[in-house]
């Protein structure tokens, strides 16, 4: 078994450590498979467009250049560190409105991403080319930052289109989705390290990008909360009114199975 996580963003986008920063810290750590993830705004938008003129996203001129980074690291992450590295995106797409808002992950293929398609038409386009898409985030992520419920809303009619639903997304466990009966996947949502503690992923099949991929799309796999020892408490422990009972429960020790609690 090792450890997985999903959704990392570099500061192609708004993340703090550049690609190889991210394969050097968590091949460190022993992970067995990342995606990077950045943002990529929808161009459709006020919001979008301001995110692009702020640098926080990738834009058409910079995706070329993402695209041949990660292949490169893709290589290293595995010489070095045994580690399978999975290119992916965020497409983001932001309102002011916390029920028009939407962000999800486009996994193994970026061959042909427009982030202004909305998550119907381009899981049509991406996913006969062996890409997942994920739903990032889609319920509340319990910290005090902007919500993202335009997915969960429509769930029903999307559940064809789509691999997986973020359970966690962070420290948080959300309950929502873990009852809900759909696929599910565990990410931290990296920006920096203080987004390291956290419920990962879990797989025990081969760590190449096709096994990965066909074990979150079967669902065989698990998740586990990762605590990282090496730096200062995150924010929410002095904030204990926002954290919610789940990780006063289950975080018991370092780490905690959700396999072994709900069993
Ligand atoms: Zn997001
Ligand atoms: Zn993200």
């Amino acid at each position: 078994m090792y450890l997985a996580d999903f959704h990392l963003h570099s500061n192609f986008s708004d993340g703090k450590f550049s690609i190889p920063a991210l394969v050097d810290y968590y091949g460190k750590r022993g992970f067995g498979a990342i995606a990077i993830t950045d943002h990529f705004c929808e161009q459709t938008s006020l919001i979008g467009r301001a995110s692009t003129y702020l640098g926080v996203t990738l834009t058409t001129a910079t995706f070329p250049i993402y695209r041949e980074l990660l292949k490169s690291e893709q290589e290293r992450a595995w010489d070095q560190y045994g580690m399978c590295l999975i290119p992916g995106v965020e497409i983001t797409k932001n309102s002011i409105l916390n029920h028009r808002s939407a962000h999800f992950l486009v996994l193994g293929n970026l061959e042909n991403i427009d982030p202004n398609l909305d998550i119907s038409e381009l899981s049509d386009r991406v996913r006969p080319e062996g890409a997942l898409v994920i739903a990032a985030h889609p319920v509340s992520t319990q910290k005090i930052e902007k919500q993202t419920f335009h997915l969960w809303d429509r769930r029903e009619e999307l559940a064809p289109k789509v691999d997986a639903w973020e359970v966690a997304s962070g420290p948080y466990l959300f309950d929502e989705v873990r009852y809900s009966g759909l696929p599910m996947i565990a990410n931290s949502d990296f920006h920096s390290e203080k987004n390291m503690t956290s419920w990962k992923t879990l797989l025990s099949c081969e760590k190449k990008q096709e096994a990965v991929l066909q074990a979150i799309k079967k669902q065989q796999l698990d998740f586990q909360f990762y605590r990282e020892e090496t730096v200062r408490e995150p924010s929410y422990s002095t904030l204990p009114w926002i954290m919610g009972p789940q990780l006063g429960h289950y975080g018991m020790g370092n780490v905690a199975s959700l396999q072994a609690i709900s069993k």
